[in-house]
């Protein structure tokens, strides 16, 4: 009989994984599921980062690396951070590993003791809080909902600290709700900072590239240098270079935690993969016309599915100014009832009822913290989500 740790007695396997599991359960019994689930860009890793990966094994660069990075990669961040961000990081300040996710998890672990608390913006990407609770500490959830635009306000940040407060943890632009701060809306949440010395700031920085309508992407530390002392910038090539499933996420931060980080790698993974890092270091240093290319067509997505959506009575959907989702009010669904009787309840039961009924499957915002809403990942070619929408569009009809 197994008996699981209490480390994780509240902490499940991702909702998102769960659907995506379902919605291929159901494509094999050959029902025409689309899946606007995932959270990853369907496009090719370009062709240059394939190539650098082949010569790196050819060149039998086959072996562990350095702990927490090769000097190569290492470098190629530091000079992207300077590049792109105008932020310097000496490289004792960065840290490489398997994916943002094990970067986020390396921080947790190395600077939570138990009962210290993490501000966390709400909706948010799932993992934080859970991965917060694994470590030990508490997720503090701050409701930012649509009518805020989806953002945390300096007075609602100023309200959660508390002397067991240990990070603000924020995310821009933000998975599932797309909002993204510009260095305005910064600016009053980095004063609260300012005032508040035992308060660290994570960011998650991983969309930084896909933004749209001309938006100027900012991160905190090269707003307030003041607070570079204590901000862990994270990023990664996952998503800009639709790069997933080659595991290399990175971060510039002070070298105390930077070092505490490695101790944590040292013990789970010993170093990312060697492969991995060396089509990171081209990723980050050749050619970076894929960028642009693939936001053009993603915001080109966003605009399909962003008005599709609000030509349907009962859904409203505020405009995204990047990552690839839209994060949809469906609060004029609730209370309705399908057609075979069952009453639709929550956003989970509508996420249900699309994936039953329509057969696209589509993620409750009670799955990153604030209903009803549901997420549509548009990471998905145009014509698979025109279909998509006309299908969501008639399940609504049918709903009484
Ligand atoms: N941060 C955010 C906001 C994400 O949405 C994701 C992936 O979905 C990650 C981090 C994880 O990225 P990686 O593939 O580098 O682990």
């Amino acid at each position: 009989h197994f008996r699981p740790a209490s480390r994780i007695a509240s902490v499940g396997v991702s909702t998102i994984l769960e659907i995506g599991a379902r919605a291929a359960a159901m494509k094999r019994e050959g029902l025409p599921v689309i899946v606007l689930g995932a959270g990853e860009p369907d496009f090719d890793t370009p062709d240059n980062v394939k190539k650098a990966a082949k010569a790196a094994i050819e060149r039998g660069e086959t072996k562990y690396t350095p702990l927490d990075g090769t000097p190569e990669l290492k470098s190629a961040i530091a000079e992207k951070f300077r590049r792109e961000n105008s932020v310097d990081y000496a490289l004792n300040e960065v840290t490489v590993a398997t994916g943002a996710k094990q970067i986020l998890f390396n921080a947790f672990m190395a600077s939570i003791d138990p009962g210290d608390e993490v501000i966390i913006p709400t909706p948010f990407w799932t993992s934080y809080s859970d991965i917060v609770e694994i470590c030990g500490g508490v997720p503090v959830l701050i409701p930012c909902d649509g009518a805020a635009g989806f953002r945390l306000m300096a007075d609602q940040l100023e309200k959660a600290i508390t002397p067991k407060t240990r990070w603000l943890l924020m995310n821009s632009p933000s998975n599932p709700s797309g909002a993204a701060y510009s260095e305005a809306d910064y600016r009053p949440l980095l004063d609260v900072l300012l005032r508040h010395p035992h308060v660290w700031l994570m960011v998650d920085d991983m969309y930084e590239h896909i933004v749209y309508d001309g938006f100027e992407f900012v991160t905190p530390a090269a707003i307030e240098p003041r607070l570079k002392e204590r901000i862990l910038t994270v990023n990664g090539v996952s998503k800009a270079y639709a790069m997933t499933g080659w595991r290399i996420g990175y971060a510039g931060g002070p070298e105390p935690l930077i070092k505490a980080m490695a101790v944590i790698q040292s013990q789970a993974t010993s170093c990312p993969s060697s492969i991995g890092q060396a089509a990171a270091v081209e990723a980050l240093t050749g050619p970076q016309t894929f960028v642009g290319e693939r936001r053009r067509s993603f915001q080109r997505r966003r605009d399909i599915v962003v008005s599709a959506l609000n030509t349907i009575p009962g859904i409203a959907c505020r405009t995204p100014q990047g990552a690839f989702y839209t994060f949809a009010d469906c609060g004029g669904m609730i209370g309705r009832t399908a057609p075979n009787g069952k009453r639709i309840a929550t956003d989970t039961a509508f996420a249900d009822y699309l994936l039953e009924t329509a057969h696209v499957a589509v993620v409750p915002g009670s799955a990153f913290g604030l209903s009803p809403y549901f997420r549509i990942s548009y990471a998905t070619g145009k014509t698979e989500l025109r279909e998509a929408l006309r299908r969501i569009a008639d399940a609504c009809k049918m709903l009484s």
